[in-house]
């Protein structure tokens, strides 16, 4: 049934029940009414009349008024005859009433008529108390049926209302719930309302909305399976090992060539937390360290070595990390991790085989060089032979290009030997003044040729360091060549040493050119010069005098403004005692 039928049918009952309860109510009173009324009217009256004309005919002779009182009173009693006989009995006190006024002395008539009333009030008297039992059914009807008419309304509004609220809000409240469910991405949910109602048919169109609810989230689901599974199959086909991570570190994905260099199955990996199987694998414990430390995020631009295929391979490690911003939130969300292995041993092993490359070459140069400068200072004894002016400049020249050959062949001997990772150390505790001095003299033709002066300034009591003389003496010469190399003339180089805790640093300062501030991080990389330096040069100086040093514990620095002088400083460890 409708809601709305069911509120106007229980509705209107109780309105129609109201409306017969208050017609019995007044049929009742009039009823009631009417009986009383009938007595009064009907019966009382005769009484009264009765009473009046046996007040009379005690009167009758004497008193000549009386005879009139009971014509008047017998006058009203002749239109107030009511019940069966009252005529007859009125008929005969006429008769006598006739007879005594025509012959008042005769002694039977009073008699008579006083019969003849009695007659008529027990007639009356009888009527009255027949009428008061009928008065007396009708209020023992109305009793009876006015409570009974009362009793069907109450129960009937006592049904309505147990019944009537629940039947509107209980649909109301699962509707709600069944929403709620839809809300939060429940969209089996259905509603089962009797079918009829108003509730019936929002029930057939909330059940038909989850339905195609479901049915677009299976169909995007089915999107994003798909979208899913091509992703898969693409990390799967890539050469290089990638490996996908959660939030909480938990593999989520490790493609085959990542299987592979990790030795490790399927099974043994993916939902495993990576430190749990970094544990056993050192690999994985390599790949991770920068995600477990990220201290050492900055300083692992190391390759990462693999031993897998029985072959040496070198990759390069990239960590991304995975952020997203949800919608409606200002923060990004970390949400994991994906570490990248570049597969880079081709590179390595064309470097490597350049590297060996440079290092040949540059080991074959050094004995025709060395040839060549033999020959040169043969040619230069005047035992040999007197030169001519012109053959003199000649000479000068080529001594100096030997000497820039040299200077070359040094420095590719020294970048072979940084590149194969193999610097040869003979580190022992020796003295920053000699190693200053040497420098000097090393380059005292070129600072001759250009008028500069080179300035030392040693702290007193300097200790000793603890280092490999021969490399850190090639650093100061790289050093003091390049500040005399990029200073205008008859200008200062100054060295300075001095002890700063437990290291002795080492500043070569001028005042020449300076350093760009963009170009000063790169100063150091091999093969790099500022551009526009019209100085010869390689480009490896500096970046070998990096390694150099750092090898030795050191840290090498520069400090620079364009125009104004650089000031190239390294620290090296105070030796032992
Ligand atoms: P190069 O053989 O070119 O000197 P380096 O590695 O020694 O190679 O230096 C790299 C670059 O740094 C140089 O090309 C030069 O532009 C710049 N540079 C090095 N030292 C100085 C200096 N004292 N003043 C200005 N620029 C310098």
């Amino acid at each position: 049934m409708k809601i709305k039928t069911k509120l106007i049918s229980g509705v209107g009952l109780l309105f129609v029940f109201i409306l017969l309860l208050a017609a019995m109510s007044i049929f009742y009173v009039n009823a009631l009414k009417r009986d009383t009324n009938n007595i009064l009217v009907a019966n009382y009256n005769t009484l009264e009349y009765s009473r009046n004309m046996l007040l009379a005919l005690e009167q009758i002779p004497e008193d000549s008024k009386a005879l009139a009182d009971f014509d008047k009173n017998l006058a009203r009693q002749k239109v107030n005859v009511t019940e069966i006989g009252e005529e007859e009995a009125t008929a005969q006190i006429i008769d006598h009433f006739n007879a005594l006024k025509l012959n008042p002395e005769d002694g039977h008539l009073a008699p008579a008529i006083r019969k003849d009333i009695a007659e008529l009030m027990r007639l009356n008297m009888e009527a009255i108390e027949r009428k008061s039992s009928i008065a007396a059914a009708t209020a023992n009807s109305a009793i009876f049926w006015i409570p009974v008419t009362g009793a069907v309304c109450f129960i009937i509004a006592f049904i309505l209302l147990v019944n009537l609220p629940g039947n509107i809000a209980n649909p109301i409240k699962e509707l709600t719930a069944s929403i709620k469910q839809i809300a939060g991405q429940n969209y089996k949910e259905r509603v089962h309302f009797e079918s009829h109602s108003e509730f019936g048919e929002l029930a057939q169109s909330f059940n038909t909305m989850a339905e195609k609810l479901e049915e677009y989230s299976e169909s995007k689901l089915d999107k994003i399976l798909k979208g899913k599974k091509r992703i898969e199959a693409l990390i799967n086909n890539m050469h290089d090992p990638v490996i996908g991570l959660d939030e909480a570190r938990k593999v989520l994905f490790a493609n085959d060539e990542a299987l592979k260099i990790a030795g490790l199955s399927t099974e043994n990996l993916i939902g495993k937390q990576i430190q749990d199987i970094a544990v056993t694998n050192d690999l994985v414990r390599d790949l991770i360290k920068d995600l477990i430390n990220p201290g050492l995020k900055e300083k692992t631009i190391e390759p990462v070595k693999i031993f897998a295929d029985n072959k040496e391979s070198y990759f390069e490690k990239e960590i991304i990390d995975i952020n997203i911003l949800p919608t409606g939130e200002q923060a990004a969300q970390l949400i994991g991790h994906v570490i990248m292995l570049r597969n880079i041993t081709p590179f390595k092993e064309l470097d490597l085989a350049k590297t060996n490359f440079i290092g040949t070459v540059s080991h074959e140069f050094k004995t025709p060089i060395a040839a060549i400068k033999m020959s040169l200072q043969l040619l230069e004894n005047e035992q040999v032979g007197p030169l001519n002016t012109e053959q003199q400049q000649l000479l000068e020249s080529i001594r100096e290009d030997t000497g820039r050959l040299l200077k070359i062949t040094g420095e590719l001997l020294n970048l072979a030997q940084v590149e194969s990772g193999n610097i040869q150390l003979a580190v022992k505790a020796a003295a920053p003044e000699e190693m200053v001095q040497y420098a000097i003299q090393a380059t005292k033709t070129q600072a001759e040729r250009k008028q500069v002066k080179i300035e030392t300034d040693y702290a007193d009591h300097l200790p000793m360091v603890q280092a490999d003389s021969e490399k850190t003496t090639w650093v100061l010469v790289n050093l003091v060549t390049n500040a005399i190399r990029y200073s205008y003339e008859n200008a200062v180089v100054s060295i300075r040493v001095f002890q700063e805790q437990d290291k002795v640093k080492f500043q070569v300062k001028d005042t020449g050119t300076g350093i760009d501030e963009k170009y000063k991080h790169k100063i150091f990389d091999r093969y790099f010069r500022v551009p526009g330096t019209q100085k010869e040069g390689t480009g490896l100086g500096l970046s070998i005098s990096k390694e150099f040093i750092e090898a030795q514990g050191g840290d090498i620095s520069v400090e620079s403004a364009l125009g104004s002088g650089s000031t190239f400083s390294f620290t090296l460890n105070v030796a032992e005692r």
